[in-house]
């Protein structure tokens, strides 16, 4: 399952931040996923509740917004709206195009408790 390794990809990361600024707990793990990236926000939740545990985000909520997709229609030669890798060019309906944004999935931000640090 794909959104189990993105899941401990996002562990990694707040071991690390966790390590590096002594943080016990975090209030929100805030995660960009695009629209192009294949990843089911459903399946990461369901993932990272397990691959969070013992970790300082256990307790953490978790905020997902979303990356409208965007690419580069070799035959308009101009950047399109994309809202799945399958879909054609909205102008000329050419499948020949280039995914430039929205493909990946990164976390943006880690929050902070505000009362226990
Ligand atoms: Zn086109």
């Amino acid at each position: 399952m794909h959104e189990m390794a993105l899941a401990e990809g996002v562990r990694s990361i707040v071991d690390n931040a966790a390590r590096a600024h002594r943080i016990r707990g975090l209030e929100a793990v805030v995660l960009e996923i695009g629209q192009l990236s294949c990843v089911d926000p459903e399946a990461l939740r369901f993932a990272l509740g397990l691959a969070l545990r013992g970790s300082a985000a256990e307790r953490a909520r978790i905020e997902i917004e979303s990356i409208p997709g965007e690419g580069w229609c070799l035959a308009c030669d101009r950047n399109v709206p994309l809202a799945s890798r399958a879909d054609a060019c909205p102008s000329c309906g050419s499948h020949r195009i280039q995914p430039l944004r929205g493909t990946e999935m990164r976390v943006r931000e880690l929050l902070l408790q505000k009362n226990r640090q």
